[in-house]
């Protein structure tokens, strides 16, 4: 039997506010633990949730980037359960009525160009942070994390392989970061993915049973989780066997998903609007003016980069990896008039020399203004481009200007007719049987006057006019 794959994505993204959801409590990662903690979200008795604005401009304005329609009202829900990291026994979250709906992004697949629809959009509060101690029969509880704002953005089961749900959600952490409103970390916990994934027999419309899988912490171990599920869903139909809605976690080290709780465990969420909050209603004026922040988002900005400086679809890719470097790019290629070599200097020599460095583009000693003047140098003949290797070099260990560069190390190439044309003569002189044989036929022997030349000027002359020069006086005219 053929399957055909069917996946969806919850994604939870912590949004860069700087104070948590419904209370003035610092959002700053890695702090002491209970640090940033007050009785609001600490879920004391008697406390009451203030929403912070910030945290619903900011997920209006990933609504508004993946063409969702915001709703003009929301109401935020409780949604109870136990556990240890949720003092108050409900997290609050959004149900019924969310902020946002109806949406759709574009991803690239082996086959094009491909939707996926976004399901909602909502906002909620973070639960706290279970640390388990292996040597000690002891758990902690850390309560920095409850009430730092999350949206959720869950996707329309439109998914069909592994890497289209890669690619989904690597796009859905390009927007967010691009709107900074998300510092897009995977490692720290602020963007995390669920994935549900199940199996249906080519053809069929119906989906199959799904499960869930969590705890995957890279792209790449999304990829892979939902490679080893789709394989461990084939097995089970294959032996006619039955998969069952689940959840799964990931474990990294084994390479394998493995079942965390049934069906038979599965929660009830009893979710009611929370009479604490009331609905957030949000005016057209209000998303107007949102809109008007947004900028321009990764995928326009590959199209425009095409379009305007005709480079590859490849380069715009790499040039627009972030907008610090897409804007660095697009400074220098302004300054040097030369987008296309911008780009290649850019592509292989300084973001070599930050990947070596680990340093970011806001943080390079080369400024688009040098990188464009050495550009122009090269140019006007001043330097050559194999001069212009070392230059930049020297420009990124010390952060000094191609010009200065140039005087210290004395590096002009020579581009004074008269003067190489003296050189020239001087080793045409020195050379004469090499000199016949040029003129009897051998083309050969021109390569060995070059090299005498560049010998002779230390390799500072213009290879073009070298070669012109040659050319001319080699053959007596
Ligand atoms: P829950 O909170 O119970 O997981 P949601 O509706 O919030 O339910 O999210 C369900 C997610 O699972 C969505 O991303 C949806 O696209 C996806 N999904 C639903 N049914 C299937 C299925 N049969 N196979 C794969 N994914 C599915
Ligand atoms: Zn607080
Ligand atoms: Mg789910």
């Amino acid at each position: 039997m053929e399957y055909e794959p069917v996946i969806g994505l919850e994604v939870h993204a912590h949004l860069l506010t700087n104070a948590k959801i419904f209370c003035r409590c610092s959002t700053k990662f890695g702090a002491a633990p209970n640090s940033h903690t007050c009785p609001i979200c600490l879920g004391m008795p008697g406390v009451l949730p203030v929403l912070n604005k910030k945290v619903v401009e900011y997920a209006v304005k990933m609504g508004l980037a993946t063409n969702c329609r915001i709703n003009d009202r929301s109401v935020f829900a409780r949604k109870n359960y136990f556990y240890p990291d949720l003092p108050k026994g409900y997290q609050i979250s959004q149900y019924a009525e969310p902020l946002a709906e109806h949406g759709r992004i574009e991803i690239e697949t082996g086959d094009g160009k491909k939707i996926i629809g976004i399901t909602r959009i909502h906002m909620e509060e973070d639960a706290g942070k279970l640390l388990h101690d292996e040597r000690n029969p002891s758990s902690y509880v850390d309560l920095n994390r409850t009430g730092i704002p999350l949206i959720e953005i869950v996707s329309e089961p439109d998914m069909r392989s592994a890497e289209e749900a890669a690619a989904y959600l690597k796009r859905l952490h390009e927007i967010l970061v691009y709107l900074e409103i998300c510092d897009g970390n995977m490692e720290e916990g602020s963007f995390r993915c669920d994935a549900n994934v199940s199996l249906r027999p080519k053809g069929r419309a119906a989906f199959g049973i799904r499960a869930e899988l969590k705890n995957m912490n890279s792209f790449r171990n999304v990829q892979r989780a939902v490679e080893y599920e789709i394989e461990r869903q084939r097995h089970v139909l294959d032996g006619g066997g039955k998969v069952i809605q689940e959840t799964r976690l990931w474990d990294d080290g084994q390479g394998v998903t493995l079942s965390m709780r049934g069906k038979e465990e599965a929660h009830d969420y009893r979710y009611f609007p929370d009479p604490d909050l009331v609905p957030v209603e949000i005016g057209k004026d209000w998303i107007a003016e949102i809109e008007k922040t947004q900028p321009e988002l990764p995928q326009e900005k590959r199209e425009r980069f095409i379009r305007e400086y005709q480079i590859s679809s490849y380069d715009a890719g790499v040039l627009t990896a972030s907008r610090a470097l897409a804007d660095y790019f697009e400074e220098a290629a302004r300054q040097a008039g030369k987008p296309k070599i911008a780009a290649n200097w850019i592509m292989g020599d300084i973001l070599k020399f930050l990947n070596e460095d680990k340093r970011s583009v806001k943080d390079c000693p080369i400024l688009p203004a040098d990188l464009a003047a050495l550009i122009r140098l090269i140019d006007d003949g001043t330097i050559s481009g194999k001069m212009a290797k070392e230059i930049i070099d020297v420009m990124y260990k010390t952060g000094k200007k191609p010009g200065a560069v140039i005087e210290e190390k004395g590096m002009v190439q020579i581009t004074d007719e008269s003067a190489l044309a003296k050189t020239i003569t001087g080793i045409i002189e020195a050379n004469p049987a090499q000199v016949e044989q040029y003129r009897s036929g051998k083309e050969k022997v021109f390569g060995f006057f070059v090299g005498q030349v560049m010998k002779a000027t230390q390799g500072k002359a213009n290879p073009k006019l070298i070669n012109d020069l040659l050319k001319k006086m080699l053959s007596g005219s």
